[in-house]
């Protein structure tokens, strides 16, 4: 995939991410590598909306000029240089970090035991598939990312205890299906919690069953969701690949 068509991926995810009011305005950070790299990434800058974004405004930082950057935060954000930065280092199959204070993942962040149990199709997606980053010290600066990178392993969704989510793919389309499922998960679990009902849970056979037909599933869903995304903002509002 080229760079161009990466960053009106990313750019679209952006906009369909504020539409979904998963996003917290000007804050929060969305990377992509750079193809070939896993040390030079574009993010958004500093101070753009998530609802306007375009593929030309996002900011590429490099490898080089990292330390000048940290030094900038008119320019972009220091804590995405760091958190963004250690995980794309350190996760190879994390080219691209979408990270968001959703509601629901933020709100199952902020639970003592912020285990997603397997009650639906969607939580069960993500049965011991989250990693949890339980030991909130304050914003994402070096030691924090550094950690955040360890606990995220191999696995896709990293839960921050009272802070937020990030997910890692191998493409845009990857990590933001990750995303949208994850918050729909926790969505459900809070919505089923907040009954005070008993929960019915389902064994962890099939929880692991049903998680391991999501992942052969085939990828190609992940890529149509995105396409499909893409194909109504076209319609709507195209301005997110200038
Ligand atoms: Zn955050
Ligand atoms: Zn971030």
């Amino acid at each position: 995939m080229d760079k161009l068509e990466i960053l009106e991926d990313l750019a679209a995810v952006f906009r369909w991410t504020a539409k979904l009011n998963m996003h917290e305005a000007i804050a929060n950070h969305f990377s992509v590598c750079v193809p070939g790299s896993n040390e030079d990434f574009y993010v958004n800058g500093t101070g753009m909306h998530f609802s306007n974004i375009k593929a030309s405004d996002l900011f590429l930082v490099e490898k080089s000029k990292m330390d000048e950057l940290k030094n900038k935060p008119e320019l972009v954000d220091p804590t995405a240089l760091y958190i963004h930065g250690a995980i794309h280092k350190k996760v190879p199959h994390a080219r691209c970090i979408l990270h968001v204070h959703s509601k629901y993942a933020t709100a199952l962040s902020a639970l003592d035991d912020p285990t997603l149990p397997p009650i639906d199709q969607n939580s069960m997606r993500f049965f011991n598939r989250v990693g949890v980053y339980r030991d909130f010290g304050g914003m994402g600066f070096e030691e924090e990312s550094e950690k955040m990178a360890t606990k995220i392993g191999n696995k896709k969704v990293l839960l921050m205890s009272n802070h937020g989510v990030l997910t890692a793919g191998q493409t845009v389309a990857e990590a933001f299906d990750e995303l949208y499922y994850f918050e729909r998960a926790c969505e459900t679990y809070l919505t089923a919690l907040s009954t005070n009902k008993k929960l019915k849970i389902v064994s962890d056979e099939v929880a692991e069953k049903t998680a391991q037909e999501w992942e052969d599933y085939s990828t190609d869903s992940k890529d149509l969701h995105l396409k499909a995304i893409r194909s109504i903002l076209d319609q709507e509002d195209p301005s997110y690949k200038n």
